[in-house]
Parts: structure tokens; sequence; C-alpha cells
């Protein structure tokens, strides 16, 4: 097995399910927005939609 670093990460199993625990777990703090590529996509398009809701989430526009 060859392993390429600094590579496009890949998601491991479960990860759409614990993402979801961890956006309930950080919904209920009033501090984190969490974004980027470690979420729902990692194409730049994907982090910039997380990105904006994160941003918005501060700004108490969601
Ligand atoms: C080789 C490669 C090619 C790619 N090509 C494409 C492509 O063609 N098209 C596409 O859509 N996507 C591409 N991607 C994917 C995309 O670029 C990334 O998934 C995306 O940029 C990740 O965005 P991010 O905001 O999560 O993280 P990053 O863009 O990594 O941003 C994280 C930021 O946080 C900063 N940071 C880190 N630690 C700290 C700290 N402790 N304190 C303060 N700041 C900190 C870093 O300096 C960085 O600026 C590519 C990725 C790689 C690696």
């Amino acid at each position: 097995m060859t392993r390429w670093d600094r590579g496009l990460p890949r998601y491991g199993v479960g990860h759409r399910e614990r993402v979801v625990r961890i956006r309930e777990a950080a919904g209920k703090l009033p501090g984190p927005a969490l974004c980027g590529a470690a979420y729902e996509g990692v194409g730049v398009a994907a982090c910039a939609a997380t990105g904006r809701a994160a941003a918005k989430r501060l700004l108490g526009g969601a």
C-alpha cells in the first residue's frame, strides 16, 4: 500500500453518521461553527458552502 502525503483526504466508513452526531453536539453549544473539508465534502465548493453556513450561524442568521 502506498500513502500519498498531502493528498485529498478520504472519509472513512460511517463518516456521514459521524458528522450528523458532531453537528448535533456542536449545535447545542453557543460557540463553535464547524466548516471545512472534514465535514460534507473536500472540494473547494463544498468547503465554501460550509464556511458560508458557519459564518451565518456566527452572525446569528441560522
Ligand atoms: C493537492 C490537492 C489538490 C486539490 N485540488 C482541488 C481541486 O482541483 N478542486 C477542488 O475543489 N478541491 C481541491 N482540493 C481540495 C481543497 O483544496 C481542500 O479540500 C480545501 O481547500 C480544504 O479547505 P479547508 O478550509 O477545510 O482547509 P484549508 O484550505 O486547509 O484551510 C485551513 C486553514 O487553517 C489554517 N490553520 C491550520 N491550523 C491552524 C491553527 N492552529 N490556527 C490558525 N489557523 C490554522 C491553515 O493555515 C489554512 O489556511 C485539493 C486538495 C489538495 C491537497
